[in-house]
């Protein structure tokens, strides 16, 4: 397989990257020796070591080294070995260092004073004390308390809770940014030991809506894919999925492919991306911007009926017939109701110019790419030969309340053309966070168990609780315990006093939705244990307890890419003092809590701390390996490696730069595990079966799924009332969530007629324009990006991209501060009129009648809600997918007033 490779020059060349790629450019020091950190020896009494991890942000993975002076992490290079990035990263992953000492807690935990006292009383008081000082993270109201203590009064409070009111009222939200041996004893801990099944993480915000579409095609959640394939790629689509600002390197490498092959790409998305415009800049001529809001079905549908009625040649009607089901109402369904001239009403309106050429044009160029793979596998064996069409898609494409069907119908497209299980070609959904794929990969959500495999399979149940050494009745409690509406559900049922005390690990509440309507009335009311390590986060707000801890490069263990690459994070230096990793203090509570309600903590948790005060994640990583034995998942190969060649898991990963999992047998964990899934690409092994699909019947099932905007208003105006009318509840309204789900709906509907009015003149209570939330390239998330001086340098402060036009009509010029407001909340902005704007970063066109803010920036004002005017999730809605749980952060119905 050909290497990838990219000089410093080609990739200048190719990526023209406007401000903040060319300062990230100028920091690239993977292939710059004059950059690369001074020899330990030229420094006096210097003393300099290096580690290596993947990148802490986003979910391409980076391979990066991590540089220390004097036991203090100072800098990152690219790692110019590892096979994601061979040494470039992007200004995120460059300057990852600046942040890790600014407003970092240290020492003992910190006590809500109130919440002390009352457990000081004889007899500990009331264990349900609810603190009156919520909201505010002033020194004042804490104390501060031994870890111990803290610990101990923790789990009284906790189990006292779990006693009376089941364990399902205990809620744990943790996070794609924990390493994969935490993630796995955080599902231990709440399932295994409290029997809930409220947890949630991060991920659900981010990519379930691709989980559970993998899931209900191929029968598991594989990204079938490795990034090679991107250079084996005869076309490559992006839905949703600004990938130069969200995963600089796929889109570097997918650049560098099209300047070398000129293959065609197409960006579907409602704004003018700096994906788009990248792709011109190389070749106009096969670049296509398709600027849909909300059609993609409708879209994706429509070119497969094109191809059936155009291009019938390169329909796999061999492959349907043999390994898929529901294909005959898919391509009946496309063929009636889905011509370029039918779909014309589902683009999004005015503005959104996706005309019946447009659609043929990209169909046409989807069958040329196809024929080319099918042109190189003439005469061979099945799956032999590669190329065709890779689709992908980011967190955009997941975030819409029917987001399952999103990636359902890529598949769909995919499978119908034969694009799917060989290489070059198939469905890749980028991940957001860096180890959002370790969540998922063990089972830290509501209704999951580790290894790709459901709660309610009482096989793996049983399996499991042998592996975790925990009651087999409590995963059944677990199972039957309720968590409708996942992350949102949890937060509505504390709401209604359901759930009475969260777990916040490594994750933030304003990653959610309806902030100040929801999340915070919710928080309120509940005990909240948080781990976290800066000093002013915006969950300290609401924390009962917070416990300092440790971050990336101060802890050892593993994350999981895109690809399904499981890489290393080693420690580099030494946490601050009384800082604890995530993964150690899941161990401490989980083990006091166990024995508090009666099972054995030490045989659950039997791990002892070594001499440097810390639990050894490769002894967890171990008992992680033994326990995917025979599962989707399998990596027990790493153990048959340690046995015969005596060289450790650790040591395994960090020489390969990472194994794609599976990796069930010597060979194939020497071999740097499994690049590719499906359709016998995994081999086969005695005892590990890997076929063709992993449904119950081994064939991909195909469903048709529709938009379909006949009854939208009437449908949307009850959605809007979720957030905007007390006591409406999304949990208690299930039917209307799948009518909505199943009709492809938004959850807002601007009030259009309203729009061209100076900002003044807008009646009170319509809300004109779309509303967009997303990420900017230089920042990841809320906390860290935001402390780095130079990240911070480039985007300093939130903005809001305005059409000049859109401007014009509101009186509003480039620079001024405005207010967005939804039915739901506001927040502030600068005006960012046009690309010519004066305000930062300026690279990104949106249509007439859309606002685009960036979500990376909501409290880098400040976390102080006294001072905090950038929060951008008080505005979104919290309507959720079905089957998905994600919710739609991409087409709310705003009005803007000037400040
Ligand atoms: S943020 Fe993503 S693309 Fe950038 S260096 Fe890190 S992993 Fe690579």
């Amino acid at each position: 397989m050909k290497r990838f490779k990219m000089s410093r020059r080609d990739f200048l060349k190719s990526s023209s990257f406007i401000t903040g790629a060319a300062t990230g450019a100028s920091l690239m020091v993977g292939n710059n020796p004059e950059l690369e950190a001074a020899p330990a020896e030229a420094a006096v009494n210097v003393d300099r070591k290096t580690a290596i991890a993947q990148c802490p942000y986003c979910g391409v993975g980076c391979g990066t080294v991590i540089q220390t002076e004097n036991g203090k992490i100072v800098s990152m290079r690219p790692d110019k070995d590892h096979p994601t990035n061979y040494g470039l990263q992007c200004i995120k992953g460059l300057t990852a260092a600046e942040p890790i000492y600014v407003d970092r807690m240290e020492g003992d935990p910190y006590v809500r004073k109130d919440v002390w006292a009352e457990w000081s009383k004889p007899g500990h008081g009331d264990l349900e004390f609810v603190s009156q000082t919520k909201g505010s993270f002033d020194e004042e109201h804490f104390v501060r308390v031994p870890y111990e203590d803290a610990e101990e009064m923790t789990a009284h409070k906790v189990a006292h809770l779990a006693k009376k009111y089941t364990g399902n009222s205990i809620g744990l939200y943790g996070s794609g940014q924990l390493t994969m041996e935490g993630q796995y004893l955080e599902n231990l801990f709440m399932k295994g030991v409290l029997g809930s099944n409220t947890i949630e993480a991060n991920a659900r915000m981010c990519m379930t809506s691709a989980v559970t579409g993998y899931f209900a095609t191929l029968g598991s959640d594989t990204p079938p894919l490795a990034y090679e394939d991107i250079e084996l790629a005869d076309m490559i689509m992006h839905f949703g999925h600004n990938a130069r600002e969200a995963h600089p390197i796929i889109f570097w490498r997918a650049a560098d492919h099209k300047r070398k092959k000129d293959i065609p790409t197409v960006v579907v998305d409602p704004r003018y991306t700096g994906t788009a415009k990248g792709y011109e800049d190389i070749n106009p001529k096969n670049s296509v911007h398709v600027p849909i809001l909300n059609g993609d079905i409708a879209f994706l549908n429509s070119i497969a009926h094109v191809l059936l009625k155009d291009h019938k040649d390169v329909i796999d009607w061999d492959f349907l017939k043999a390994h898929t089901t529901g294909w005959k109402e898919y391509t009946d369904g496309v063929l009636n109701g889905y011509s370029p001239e039918q779909v014309q009403d589902r683009m999004g309106g005015p503005n959104h110019d996706v005309s019946p050429e447009m659609i043929r044009k990209v169909a046409g160029m989807f069958a040329d790419a196809t024929r080319k793979r099918l042109a190189r596998s003439k005469g061979k064996q099945e799956g032999k030969g590669y190329g065709g069409v890779i689709i992908m898609w980011g967190i955009g494409y997941n975030q819409h309340i029917h987001g399952q069907h999103n990636t359902i119908s890529i598949v769909n497209l995919l499978t119908m053309t034969g694009n799917l299980a060989k290489p070059g070609c198939g469905p890749f959904s980028m991940t957001g966070q860096p180890n959002a794929m370790g969540e998922r990969f063990t089972g830290g959500l509501t209704g999951r168990l580790p290894f790709n495999q459901p709660l309610k399979n009482a096989k793996h149940r049983a399996h499991m609780a042998k592996h975790w050494r925990v009651p087999e009745k409590n995963l059944v409690t677990a199972m039957k315990s309720k968590n409708p509406g996942y992350a949102i559900g949890m937060m509505e049922r504390a709401l209604k006093d359901e759930v009475k005390a969260f777990f916040f690990v490594y994750a933030t509440h304003i990653d959610l939705p309806d902030v100040d309507k929801l999340i915070r009335p919710a928080l309120n009311k509940t005990f909240n244990v948080v781990q976290e390590i800066y000093r002013h986060a915006p969950n300290n707000l609401y924390a009962d307890v917070i416990f300092p801890a440790a971050t990336w490069g101060e802890v050892d263990g593993l994350y999981i890419s895109s690809e399904r690459r499981i890489n290393r994070v080693e420690k580099a230096a030494e946490p601050p003092p009384g800082c604890y990793p995530d993964m150690d203090m899941v161990i401490d509570k989980g083990r006091n809590i166990a024995n508090l309600l009666g099972l054995d903590g030490d045989k659950i948790f039997p791990w002892k701390r070594k001499k440097d005060g810390f639990y050894d994640s490769q002894e967890i990583f171990r008992d992680v390996i033994r326990a995917s034995e025979g599962t989707d998942t399998d990596l027990t190969g790493l153990l048959e490696v340690e046995k015969l060649d005596k060289k450790t898991p650790y040591e395994q990963l960090r020489d390969l730069r990472g194994i794609q999992w599976p990796a069930p047998s010597y060979e194939i964990a020497k071999a740097g595990g499994t690049k590719r899934r499906y359709m016998m690409q995994e081999g086969v092994w005695k005892n590990k079966p890997y076929g063709y699909f992993r449904t119950k019947d081994g064939k991909v099932h195909m469903k048709l799924c529709h938009i379909d905007y006949s009854k939208r208003e009437e449908i949307t105006k009850k959605l809007m009332e979720f957030g905007d009318k007390e006591g409406v509840y999304t949990i208690d309204n299930i039917p209307l969530l799948k009518q909505a789900r199943d009709m492809g709906l938004t959850p807002d509907l601007p009030d259009e007629a309203e729009r061209g009015k100076n900002w003044d003149k807008v009646a009170k209570g319509k809300y004109p324009y779309w509303l967009g939330l997303g990420v900017v390239y230089e920042h990841f998330h809320t906390a860290k990006s935001n402390r780095s001086p130079t990240t911070r340098r480039l985007v300093p402060e939130m903005y809001v991209e305005m059409h000049p036009d859109d401007a014009k009509d509101l009186g509003i010029k480039d620079g001024d501060k405005v207010k967005l407001i939804t039915r739901r909340g506001e927040f502030q902005a600068k005006a960012q009129v046009g690309t010519n704007s004066l305000v930062k970063p300026a690279r990104n066109s949106v249509p007439r009648g859309y606002m685009f803010s960036p979500w990376n920036l909501s409290v880098a004002d400040s976390a102080d809600p006294k001072k905090n005017k950038w929060l951008v999730n008080n505005t979104s809605s919290r309507v959720w997918d079905l089957v998905s749980g994600q919710v739609d952060f991409k087409k709310l119905a705003c009005r803007i007033e000037k400040v």
